[in-house]
């Protein structure tokens, strides 16, 4: 669900998926944040020390008023001009109200004159009776409301003296909170000022820092549109020289396809035409003879029907190929008695090998099952004795050995041949090669035997192996697991 989600909003904000938007939000984060939070904790410092000055203050001027107010008995008779003067003046200087609360919990004055002879009995005066200096900060309507005892003794010692009235004052803090609203706005300017720096500097530093990534696509749009074939070469960073590495190995390999594809087209083409050319010499020379004799007619169909065959089988090898190289799900998997399966090639081969006075001899240890595709299996085992009879000498012999283990099956194709010499052994697989090419052509070889050999033994995930003496014989050896590993 959220995957979901945050794919369409990539998809729908491609910005969000770019590195420069990374850059901007991480440098945004270091720049801003931080300032951010040293503002915030100055303007509690700040707030907390004005409070505390403005607070201790108030305390010690009323404490002096206190002491008046005993010196003139004021709790008593608050009629006194000079006291009252001196709390209208209070009252006045820090722009609040006082209120003067005797022993009764009356209020014997007050500066905004609404309230006297009244009673008041709040958490703070009681606390303030008990001889606390009680003081509370409101910083939402900004006024301090401060509480002092009046001690009827002139010394203030709060553990020696009697609790007699107490002085309510509310302060207010208008001023506090108006330099910390002052402070914020500069702070807000300050951080609005940054950002819109960071932003340059973010536009100017992304577009340094990924200068190096453009000319890595630049330069492998160049080769992409066939401009260069030079290999591309970016080394600014580490990054961008991995990447180019890669890309130049993706388009060294992709040569070596398409070289090998180019070969195999002209090889392909040139083994298509050479039937197709004797044919026409065949038939050409029949026409320039329009009085041959029947025999020579019959000779040279016969040659072209023989033209034919090989042009058929070059064509149908081919398919078999091109069938292999494609995906692996064409495998028709089945359990197959490989005893059976070899014994049923033998027989169909047997005749070519009379022919040519070549015996054949299958020896099996033990009875294996196993997992293929014996289709493509048949071929490769077919081009293996095949190719045995045909490369062999007269009265000669090929040996097909089939053993086994808990694991793998293995196949040994061996004869008493003409051999391969060892520096044919790697190129023997690929397609067209051939050791003798005018003798495999006599033979009737397509040299594309052992390359669909090779390609359907690996689709079973198995590996062939040759040995050969040269004039002695050549033995193949395949290894297949008895169970097809997808
Ligand atoms: P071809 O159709 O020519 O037989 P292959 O791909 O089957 O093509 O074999 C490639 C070449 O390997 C052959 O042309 C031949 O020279 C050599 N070769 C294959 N099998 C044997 C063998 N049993 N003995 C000697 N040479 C062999």
């Amino acid at each position: 669900m959220f995957l979901k989600l945050k794919s369409a909003i990539l998809k729908k904000f491609p910005m969000l998926r770019s590195l420069k938007t990374y850059i901007f939000i991480i440098m945004l984060f270091i720049g801003i944040v931080p300032s951010m939070i040293l503002r915030v904790g100055i303007m509690e410092t700040y707030e907390d020390r004005a409070v505390a000055v403005r607070k201790s203050d108030v305390q010690t001027q009323f404490r002096i008023i206190a002491n008046h107010l005993l010196l003139y008995n004021y709790l008593q008779d608050p009629s006194s001009e000079i006291i009252n003067a001196e709390l209208e003046q209070m009252s006045n200087l820090y722009d609040g109200r006082v209120l003067v609360i005797n022993g009764n919990f009356r209020i014997v004055k007050d500066t905004y004159g609404i309230s006297e002879g009244k009673t008041v009995i709040t958490e703070e005066v009681i606390r303030s009776f008990k001889g606390e200096n009680v003081s509370k900060y409101d910083p939402e309507n900004s006024y301090i409301e401060i509480a002092i005892p009046i001690m009827d003794t002139i010394e203030q010692d709060s553990s020696s003296g009697k609790v007699t009235g107490v002085i309510l004052a509310s302060v207010s803090a208008e001023s506090i909170t108006q330099t910390i609203d002052i402070l914020n706005r500069q702070a807000l300017i300050l951080e609005i000022v940054m950002a819109i720096l960071i932003f340059g500097i973010v536009i100017l530093l992304s577009h340094l820092l990924l200068k190096p990534f453009q000319k890595v696509t630049q330069a492998i749009n160049e080769v992409k549109d066939g401009f260069t074939d030079e290999p591309v070469s970016v080394p600014d960073y580490l990054e961008t020289e991995h990447i180019v590495e890669a890309f130049n190995q993706l388009i060294s390999r992709m040569k070596v396809i398409d070289d090998s594809r180019q070969e195999f087209v002209s090889n392909v083409s040139h083994e298509l035409k050479t039937p197709m050319t004797s044919i026409k010499i065949l038939a050409d020379s029949l026409m320039q003879q329009p009085d041959a004799p029947k025999e020579l007619y019959q000779e040279f169909m016969q040659d072209i029907t023989q033209e034919i065959e090989r042009e058929n089988k070059i064509i149908t090898d081919l398919l078999s190929l091109v069938k292999m190289d494609k995906t692996e799900a064409q495998m028709n998997i089945a359990s197959v008695d490989m005893n059976e399966l070899l014994e049923n090639i033998l027989k169909r081969l047997r005749p070519i090998a009379r022919k040519r006075d070549v015996e054949v001899v299958f020896e099996s240890i033990r009875p294996v099952s196993a997992e293929v595709d014996d289709v493509k299996i048949s071929q490769a085992f077919t081009n293996l004795v095949e190719n045995a009879i045909k490369y062999n000498k007269e009265h000669g012999w090929v040996k097909v050995l089939l053993d086994a283990d808990h694991q793998f099956f293995t196949v040994e194709i061996s004869d008493s041949g003409i051999g391969i010499p060892e520096e044919d052994y790697e190129h023997i697989f690929e397609r067209f090669y051939r050791v003798d090419k005018s003798h495999s052509r006599e033979i009737g070889g397509t040299g594309l035997g052992l390359a669909i050999t090779r390609k359907a033994i690996l689709l079973h995930r198995g590996s062939i192996k040759v040995s050969s003496v040269e004039g002695e014989g050549t033995c193949f050896t395949v290894k297949i697991p008895l169970t097809y590993i997808r």
